[in-house]
């Protein structure tokens, strides 16, 4: 149950009803919003005058669902995605962030297509010990000097709650990957900024503990939440993983959240991205987080699914393409 408290509510009050319901609040356009579990269905006799409007739900997805908010607006580096818009982010670079020259490299080439997003990997959350764990604090500085130089705003993610607050600062959109999401320092510390996260979908994720993550970080009164579906595993093995567009249908139509897609991730191979981005285009979603590399060869983490410049600079006049048929502006 969500609840928007009136102006008569004073602090006693509010902190009796929070014990009560063991209930969440943040104060939003002067109103105190109070979110309960949504096994609560009524509020005591006592608290009714101070509520202005309440909302029922029948799971967890509250704040997120679109039976409470229309669509979210957020603004990235002065771009908006979400809301009544027909914008669709793109948002490339490597995997990794590698060295300076590698950075430097895809900046340029960005920046001539007009690219005003850019990814880049400083804490890899590896699946082998014995691989490139990514360049920590060195990496930040090296997205923050290409913001500096082209503009760009920058997303890079976290990996565990213990360099958090770094890429709290060091970013525009803070990144929790597929095997971060269910951590819950990270999750909460994300709350506390105002900063976008994009929360990308575990591989063994529902869709229902999908936004449930959102909702610990909007719970907390950060509304700048973006979901990220980048593959599933199934049982096929000649793909990385299975995008699940089924899933993405669910999130545009019940949830107010902006969804990207990450074709890279989910098939695993550089081959069949610009076919996936055509698609994930075509079915209107607010953003596509591309890899991208200068020698895809020679990349520390993902070099199968990393494009190279051309393949790159040909996806983006596909999509470009169909983009404009639809009406669907690119940013
Ligand atoms: C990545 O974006 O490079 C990454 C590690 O993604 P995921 O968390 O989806 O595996
Ligand atoms: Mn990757």
């Amino acid at each position: 149950m969500i609840l928007h408290l009136n102006k008569l509510v004073n602090t006693d009050i509010l902190n009796e009803i929070k014990k009560k319901y063991d209930a969440f609040h943040f104060s939003e356009n002067e109103i105190e919003v109070v979110i309960t579990s949504s096994s609560v269905k009524e509020v005591d006799t006592k608290f009714e005058k101070f509520v202005k409007e309440k909302f029922l739900f029948d799971s967890d997805i509250q704040l997120a669902s679109l039976n409470y908010k229309q669509k979210r607006e957020i603004n990235i580096g002065g771009k908006i995605i979400g809301g009544n818009t027909n914008n669709c982010i793109i948002i490339t670079g490597p995997c990794s962030v590698e060295s300076e020259q590698q950075i430097e490299k895809v900046s340029k080439f960005i920046s001539r297509l007009n690219i005003h997003t850019l990814r880049g990997g400083c804490y890899k959350p590896r699946t082998s010990p014995y691989t490139f764990q990514g360049m920590e604090l060195d990496g930040l500085k090296l997205l923050k000097n290409a913001k500096n130089k082209y503009g760009f705003s920058i997303i890079t993610e976290v990996r565990d709650s213990t360099h958090v607050n770094d890429v709290i600062e060091h970013a525009d959109i803070i990144q929790i990957g597929a095997k971060a999401m269910y951590d819950h320092g990270i999750l909460k510390a994300c709350a506390k900024t105002k900063k976008t996260v994009m929360i990308k979908r575990g591989f063994g994720t529902t869709l229902q503990e999908f936004v449930q993550a959102a909702e610990f970080i909007l719970s907390g009164g950060n509304p700048n939440v973006i979901l990220c579906e980048r593959g599933i595993r199934t049982f096929e093995t000649k793909t990385r993983f299975t995008l699940d567009l089924c899933g993405v249908a669910y999130l545009k139509h019940h949830t107010n959240l902006p969804i990207i897609i990450d074709p890279s991730h989910a098939l695993g191979y550089a081959y069949g991205i610009e076919d996936l981005s055509k698609a994930c285009i075509a079915m209107g979603v607010d953003g596509l987080i591309i890899e991208t590399h200068p020698n895809p060869s020679v990349a520390k983490s993902d070099a199968k699914q990393q494009l190279n410049f051309e393949q790159f600079e040909k996806l983006h006049k596909s999509i470009s393409n169909i983009a404009n048929a639809i009406g669907v502006n690119i940013i």
